[in-house]
């Protein structure tokens, strides 16, 4: 069944599921098995280079698994994806699968804390050096970065826990007139919110940990190619090597990943490289948690980007908060760019300056009942954290500063609850503190 004309809420509840595989299951079964049989000497063969995609061993595709890929491929309007454990592991694939070899990475400054520190003090270990630009829209100080070697421009659509928005569009026009790829963590907004391909990006990564599974009660991430980059253009010589693992060594036919795959070349080394080696595998359960969650996307973040908004609006003027972060309504003065890149809103997450003493702040965090002291976004739960000693403890304070993240900041992730309650929540947590 061809899926592409339909709508993103009927795609969210059907895309990539084969009921015929499944003895037409309605909800999508739990393949929990290690491995599958590969009925003939032939077909093992195909199965192990790649030649036909089928499942032989779940480390390196799983059926469960494999219906979450193809939906979150459809939902972002990929040609392919791999789902990982988590979405950190997503991010070091999608990143080190592009600048393998001593490449370059030129990279947003504003981050999730744990890719800032990947990319600054971990990927150097392994020869990949990166440039952070403070502001990832001022595309000058973005070209000044790009080095001949750098092999992938990489920034979050809407950055945590500053809401401020990338040019998605304009970033990735500036990376394709250098032969580059752009890669988006779209995290935050889900692609109910955003689909970055649509705007240039070549490669989307979520955790989808977040607004994807939505209810708190999995880890996942996902690489999803667009299949439009040309990764045997010049830039990356990885994809134009021959690789045994494609080819047939015996009869003397020799491949490389661009050669064996085309448009697929990129999507299939995450997998077969990448995924087959480090083996950070979701398990059928995980995946099957995140179809479950995928179901209510539309109607989750709509609920949740209405109720961050009230909140937003109620923070705003706070005799107590000394900046707010939301750039769905203003604050980062991004109004025109947010109009036409997130009509629907940039999601759940916003943070605020707390105008008070670090004991004020402790007791206010504290006194929440309602809110939940937990590090995560995109729960069905509201959730309260403060990054700088949390979430983003791990970022050097120069990088930090860039982000917005003060001692003082305090970053909200919007549930579901009744909105009323969440602000009468903060409120009388604002008495407690200052009382
Ligand atoms: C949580 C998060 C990650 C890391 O994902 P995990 O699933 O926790 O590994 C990466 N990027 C963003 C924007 C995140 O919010």
């Amino acid at each position: 069944m061809s899926e592409e004309h339909l709508q993103f809420g009927t795609q969210a509840l059907h895309a990539g599921y084969d009921r015929e595989f499944v003895a037409r299951a309605s909800s999508t079964p739990i393949y929990q098995s290690a491995a599958f049989d590969m009925v003939s000497v032939e077909r093992g063969d195909r199965l192990s280079s790649g030649e036909e995609q089928g499942f032989s061993y779940s480390r390196v595709a799983n059926p469960t698994v494999d219906t979450l890929e193809r939906r979150l491929a459809q939902l972002e309007g990929g040609i392919g994806a791999v789902a990982t454990a988590s979405g950190m592991a997503a991010i070091s694939f999608a990143l080190l699968a592009a600048a393998e070899g001593g490449g370059h990475i030129v990279s947003a400054a504003e981050l999730y804390g744990a890719s800032v520190d990947a990319m600054e003090t971990f990927f150097p270990q392994f020869g990949i050096e990166t440039t952070f630009v403070d502001d990832i829209n001022d595309l000058a100080a973005v070209e000044q970065a790009i080095q001949p070697n750098t092999r992938a421009i990489f920034a979050e659509t809407v950055a945590n826990p500053s809401t401020v928005v990338t040019d998605i569009a304009s970033l990735a026009k500036l990376a394709h007139r250098h032969g580059i790829p752009l890669i988006i963590d779209n995290t935050v907004p889900t692609p109910y919110l955003c689909r970055p391909i649509e705007l240039g990006a070549d490669v989307v990564v979520h955790s989808t940990t977040k607004g994807i599974t939505g209810h708190g009660n999995a880890l996942g991430g996902i690489v999803i190619d667009s299949g439009n980059f040309d990764w045997a253009a010049g830039k990356h010589p990885q994809f134009t090597q021959e690789e045994l693992v494609v080819s047939d060594e015996e009869h003397g036919v020799w491949h490389s990943f661009a050669s064996a795959f085309g448009k697929e070349a990129y999507i299939r080394r995450v997998r077969i490289k990448y995924l087959r080696t480090f083996g950070a595998v979701p398990s059928p359960f995980n995946a099957y948690l995140q179809l479950i969650g995928l179901e209510t996307i539309v109607q989750r973040v709509r609920q949740q980007v209405q109720s961050a908004t009230r909140i937003a609006q109620y923070l705003q003027h706070h005799s107590h908060v000394r900046q707010l972060n939301y750039s769905g309504i203003g604050t980062t003065g991004q109004t025109d760019l947010v109009h036409t890149m997130l009509p629907k809103g940039v999601g759940q997450v916003l943070s605020f300056t707390f105008d008070g003493t670090a004991e004020q702040m402790n007791r206010f965090i504290n006194a929440t009942t309602v809110f939940s002291y937990i590090p995560n976004i995109g729960d069905s739960k509201s959730l309260i954290v403060n990054p700088a000693k949390i979430t983003h403890r791990e970022v050097p304070r120069r990088l930090r500063e860039v982000a917005g993240v003060s001692d003082n900041l305090i970053r909200l992730s919007i549930g579901l609850e009744d909105a009323d309650d969440l602000i009468a929540d903060l409120e009388q947590a604002f008495a407690v503190a200052f009382g």
